[in-house]
C-alpha cells in the first residue's frame, strides 16, 4: 500500500487531513506543519481537501466561492478541526478557569465511544481495501487518544498561556455526539452476537472493553457490518461539549501554631454528636487561611506534628502544622496575604500562628515522619501536699535519660487500646515556684507519645517510675505547657518583613 493510495482512499471516505496523518502514523511535531509532513511522506493532497479543513471560509484562490463544509471527519467526528478547537477554548474560558492562578494545566478529555467504534470500522475498511498489509492485531493508525495528546493538548496550552503539568489545574472535558447513542445501541446488539454467553447491558459496555475485545482478530468484519457500517460515514453534526469541570491542584500551606488557651480542643470536639467546645485550633486556622484558596473549606485537611490536650498550652516556637487544600484556586501566597492571615488568627486570642507559607506537596509528609523519635519539651506546674524539701528538689534534677513503662492512661482508654509502652525521659529539671513552697515548676524533655500527667502522678502505679514514685510522695499536675517541638520545619519566614 502506497501512502498516496492510502490518503486517496481516506479522502474518499471523508477523513480529515489530521486523521490522514494519523493513518500515515505521523508522530510528535509532524502534526505541526501538515503540508510539510505530507510532502515528506510523498503524498500529494488534493487542493480542495486542504481547503476543506480551513474554517474561516476565506479563500485567496481565484475560485469565486468556496463550498461550505458540510460534513465532519468520519473517524474523528471533527475533534481536530479548528472550529472545534475554538469551541473548546471558548468553553474553557467561559468556565471558572480564570479564577485559578495555577501555572500548569492538565487535560482529561472523555470522548464519545463512537470515536473508538469508528476507528475499528476504518480498520476493517482498510483491510478490505489493502488486504493483509493491514494487520489484524495492531491498529493501522495513531490512536485518537494519543493524537489528542500530541495535537490538542499543546494547542490548548498555548492558547491559554499555560504549561502542561500533571499536578496543575485539571480540566475535565466531556464530549458528546448525537451518533453515540444509536451507535452504542447497535454495539450492544453486536456484542450479543460477537461474544455470545457474555450478555452485557448497555451500561456495561465500556471503553476498556472496546479497546480489548474489538479488534479484527476477535470480531469478524461481516458480523460487525450487520450492525454498523464499514467504512464509517461522515457526520453532519459536530461534537458538543457536555461539560467542563475544573479541579484545582492540591496546595499545602504550612506554619507553626501556638496554643494560648487551656480551653481549646485541637479539632472539633464532639461527644455523641454534641459539641463540647465552641471552637478548635483547626477551625480557627482554616477559617482565616482557607477562603483565600478555596470555596470548599470543609474539604481542607489539618495536620500537625502531634497535638496537645484541651487544657495544655503550646508556647515557644509553636507546633508545626500543614493544611492540605484540594481544588485550590491559588497556588501561592504573598507575604502581605500571609501576614493578614496570621493577624486574623491572632485576633482569636486563643491561637497564634507564624511562619505561614505555601510548601511543596512532597514536604507536607515531614509533619508525620519520625514522630515517635521526636523529642518534646514541656513545662509542668506541679503541686505537692507538703512544702518541698531540698531532697525532693534534688531527686527531680535528672540530667541523664531514663526509661519508664507507661500503661495506656484510663482517661484515653475509650479511644486507645490497653498497652504498656516504654518511653524515654531525656531530662527532668525542677525548681520552686517563687513564693509558693507547695508548687514546683518542672521542665521535662521526653520522647514523643509520653503521657506527662501520668508521668507526674503515676496513676496508681500504671506509670513506673513516676515523679511521685521517685520522690516517694504524692504530687499532682496543675498545668502543662508544651514549650518546644523537635521539628525544624517549615522553614522560618517572617511575613511582617516585606520582600
Ligand atoms: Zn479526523
Amino acid at each position: 500500500m502506497k501512502n498516496q493510495e492510502l490518503v486517496d482512499y481516506l479522502v474518499s471516505c471523508g477523513v480529515c487531513t489530521i486523521c490522514q496523518l494519523r493513518y500515515l502514523r505521523a508522530r510528535g511535531t509532524e502534526y505541526n506543519d501538515i503540508n510539510q509532513s505530507f510532502q515528506r511522506l510523498g503524498v500529494k493532497v488534493p487542493e480542495n481537501q486542504l481547503r476543506m479543513d480551513e474554517t474561516n471560509g476565506i479563500s485567496t484562490d481565484e475560485q469565486p466561492f468556496k463550498k461550505p463544509r458540510l460534513s465532519h471527519c468520519s473517524t474523528c467526528l471533527g475533534i481536530f478541526s479548528e472550529d472545534f478547537q475554538r469551541e473548546l477554548i471558548e468553553g474553557i474560558i467561559a468556565s471558572d478557569f480564570s479564577k485559578y492562578d495555577s501555572e500548569g494545566i492538565v487535560l482529561a478529555i472523555t470522548m464519545p465511544m463512537s470515536l473508538q467504534l469508528r476507528q475499528l470500522s476504518m480498520w476493517f475498511a482498510l483491510q478490505r481495501k489493502f488486504g493483509p498489509t493491514v494487520h489484524s492485531n495492531s491498529p493501522p493508525d495513531v490512536p485518537i487518544k494519543e493524537a489528542v495528546k500530541l495535537i490538542l493538548h499543546p494547542i490548548i496550552c498555548k492558547k491559554l498561556d499555560k504549561k502542561y503539568d500533571a499536578n496543575g489545574l485539571m480540566i475535565s472535558i466531556d464530549l458528546r455526539h448525537t451518533v453515540e447513542e444509536p451507535e452504542v445501541d447497535k454495539l450492544v446488539e453486536l456484542n450479543r452476537v460477537a461474544f455470545p454467553g457474555k450478555t452485557l447491558k448497555r451500561i456495561e459496555i465500556s471503553r476498556g472493553l472496546l479497546e480489548k475485545q474489538y479488534q479484527p482478530s476477535r470480531v469478524k468484519a461481516e458480523t460487525y457490518e450487520k450492525y454498523l457500517p464499514i467504512p464509517p460515514p461522515a457526520v453532519e453534526e459536530s461534537l458538543t461539549l457536555k461539560s467542563i469541570d475544573l479541579q484545582g491542584p492540591m496546595v499545602c500551606v504550612a506554619g507553626r501554631y501556638r496554643k494560648l488557651s487551656r480551653e481549646l480542643s485541637h479539632t472539633p470536639w464532639l461527644l455523641q454528636g454534641v459539641r463540647q467546645m465552641e471552637d478548635s485550633i483547626e477551625e480557627i486556622i482554616i477559617r482565616s487561611v482557607g477562603p483565600h484558596f478555596t470555596e470548599t473549606v470543609t474539604k481542607i485537611t489539618f495536620m500537625s506534628s502531634g497535638r496537645e490536650d484541651v487544657d495544655v498550652r503550646c508556647l515557644g516556637k509553636g507546633r508545626p502544622f500543614v493544611l492540605e487544600i484540594p481544588n485550590s484556586r491559588h497556588s501561592s501566597l504573598t507575604k502581605e496575604q500571609a501576614l493578614a492571615m496570621e493577624q486574623a488568627v491572632d485576633k482569636s486570642c486563643k491561637v497564634s500562628i507564624l511562619n505561614l507559607q505555601v510548601v511543596p506537596r512532597e514536604q507536607a509528609m515531614h509533619i508525620k515522619t519520625g514522630e515517635e523519635q521526636k523529642r518534646k519539651y514541656y513545662r509542668a506546674l506541679c503541686a505537692l501536699k507538703e512544702p518541698a524539701t531540698l531532697e525532693i528538689l534534688q531527686k527531680l534534677q535528672i540530667p541523664e535519660s531514663f526509661d519508664i513503662q507507661q500503661k495506656t492512661p484510663i482517661r484515653v482508654l475509650h479511644r486507645r487500646p490497653l498497652h504498656t509502652r516504654p518511653r524515654t525521659i531525656y531530662s527532668v529539671k525542677a525548681r520552686l515556684q517563687r513564693g509558693n513552697p507547695l508548687v514546683l515548676v518542672i521542665d521535662i524533655v521526653t520522647q514523643a507519645g509520653t503521657y506527662i500527667k501520668e508521668l507526674v502522678h503515676g496513676e496508681f502505679g500504671r506509670t513506673t517510675p513516676s515523679f511521685s514514685s521517685i520522690i516517694g510522695k504524692p504530687i499532682d499536675i496543675q498545668a502543662l505547657d508544651v514549650v518546644g517541638i523537635d521539628l525544624d520545619w517549615p522553614p522560618e519566614v517572617d511575613n511582617s518583613v516585606s520582600q
